[in-house]
């Protein structure tokens, strides 16, 4: 089968490796039909982490199923699933608390299209091996469109949960969107909308997606002066110079959520964070749980994602588009089932 891999700074190719297998009853083998690129990907692709090449590269997609372990009950050949980016058992001490990603039947870290706990191949592979089917996959509702949803495996539910869980715990939110990165901000935008927030504005100084946030419900023009205003902060940057921006423009019991990957320490204002009894969460996002709420928003109309992802390419195609500055990128693929 093909395989999209990262080979090393700026160079991705489809390269032939032998198939996956089902290992357990336990499994499945998937074929992703639409493959979305996660904001993260090409800082991947041009060597911009500490995750060094060769590696399968991809962890958002949409996959038809192929084939499942006798153990498998929740999905079967021919379902359309989401496909979480983390692997995880759905048994273990940690998953049963919720927290999948901390996940202890793999190694830690273990997911799709990074090389951080093992190697479990890509989501923009031709085929994906699920160790755990029924704790892992999401079936789409009929009629969903794939590629609407390709993103929610990642980036989609992590702007849902960055949004709505502090916006849930106050009244009439006040929220800052400090945009930076490809996708992140404008999907933090549509979701804070779609959690019921007083209002939204939207800090970038990226003109493009300054419009998508436009477009997407968001105020971009307002005063400069941010301090201590918004009750919620999300901070979809990689610059910490703007989270820190954004920690400043937190009222009192406010919350920022970082879902920017930063790869450097940033300066945390701790003391007047102290003061107005603010809290700041960083982590990766725990998708999987809510991953069904985020296919029901799309499907509701409630947010518009494929606005941030203009681009749909085939595969052919997708070592060119994927290097590209796009905004967010969708590799599709025919179904066979
Ligand atoms: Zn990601
Ligand atoms: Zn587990």
């Amino acid at each position: 089968m093909k395989e999209l891999i990262v080979r090393g700074p700026g160079q991705l190719a489809w390269v032939d490796v032998s198939s996956p297998t089902l290992s357990s009853t336990h499994g499945a083998l998937v074929r992703p039909i639409a493959s979305a690129s996660c904001d993260l990907d090409r800082r991947l692709i041009a060597g911009l982490t500490p995750f060094k090449a060769p590696f399968a590269l991809g962890h958002e997609c949409v996959a038809e199923v192929l084939e499942v372990g006798d153990d498998v009950s929740s999905v079967r050949r021919g379902d359309l699933v989401s496909v979480p980016w983390k692997i995880s058992c759905g048994q273990c001490r940690q998953c049963i608390a919720g927290r999948e990603t901390a996940c202890t039947s793999v190694p830690r870290h273990a997911a799709y299209g990074v090389p951080a706990g093992g190697h479990w191949g890509g989501l923009f592979s031709e085929l994906v091996h699920v160790p755990y089917a029924d704790a892992m996959l999401v079936a789409l509702p009929p009629g969903l469109n794939p590629l609407a949803v390709a993103s929610a495996s990642d980036n989609l539910t992590d702007a849902w949960v960055a949004t709505s869980r502090p916006i849930a715990a106050r009244e009439e939110a006040r929220v800052l969107v400090v945009g930076g990165t490809e996708s992140l901000g404008v999907l933090a935008v549509q979701m804070a909308v779609a959690a019921g927030a007083a209002s939204v504005d939207y800090l970038d100084d990226n003109d493009y997606r300054c419009d998508l946030a436009l477009r997407s419900g968001a105020n971009v023009e307002f005063g400069e002066n941010l301090d201590e205003s918004y009750d919620v902060v999300v901070a979809a940057t990689r610059d910490p110079l703007e989270l820190h921006r954004g920690l400043l423009a937190l009222a009192p019991g406010g919350h920022c959520s970082c879902i920017g990957i930063i790869f450097e320490d940033p300066k945390i204002p701790l003391f007047g964070m102290y003061l107005r009894d603010v809290t700041l969460s960083v982590g990766v996002c725990n998708v999987r749980p809510h991953i069904p709420k985020v296919l029901e928003l799309v499907g509701n109309g409630h947010c518009e994602p494929l606005l941030v992802s203009p681009t749909v390419v085939s595969c052919e195609e997708a070592t060119e588009a994927l290097i590209q500055p796009l905004a967010k990128c969708i590799v599709v693929r025919e179904r066979i089932t």
